[in-house]
């Protein structure tokens, strides 16, 4: 997923949830976060599909971890540096359709919706996100946004 834009903050922050490794995975999966996307996060491991990929991304939004998404980001599209929101609390991830991304694929693409609060507003991104191989990993190449 990429950057949202945002507007002027007007409301001080939301406190980050606390997700610890025994806490549910924020991705949605019936797994706790340490067995789940928080393997991904520490390297231990590298997500063998796109549809991972995409969650374990989408949990590093809700953990705030910025090194994890511009390390699974291709090269030509990346940021130099991601600042995230902190007034941005994500809510929910909601998987759709995918296309290939399979461990025997070099592409996929992925459809999801992520919902969020934001400045106490609720609101969903809907994205069709393209991902691809890097030297063996999937990384996040870019996406469209879809209308609801
Ligand atoms: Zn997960």
């Amino acid at each position: 997923m990429s950057r949202r834009k945002t507007g002027p903050r007007r409301r001080p922050p939301a406190p980050a949830p606390t997700v610890t490794a025994a806490s549910p995975c924020p991705c949605g999966l019936d797994a706790a976060y340490g067995a789940c996307c928080g393997r991904f996060h520490g390297g231990t491991d590298a997500a063998p599909t796109a549809e991972l990929l995409m969650r374990s991304r989408y949990s590093a939004f809700v953990v705030g971890d910025a090194a994890y998404l511009l390390r699974t980001w291709a090269p030509g599209t990346r940021p130099d540096t991601l600042d995230l929101d902190p007034g941005m609390r994500w809510t929910g991830l909601e998987i759709g359709a995918a296309t290939e991304g399979s461990a025997f694929h070099q592409r996929g693409t992925v459809t999801f919706r992520a919902s969020y609060v934001h400045g106490g507003e609720p609101g969903s991104l809907h994205e069709r996100s393209r991902f691809a191989r890097h030297d063996g990993a999937w990384v996040y190449v870019d996406g469209d946004f879809l209308d609801d």
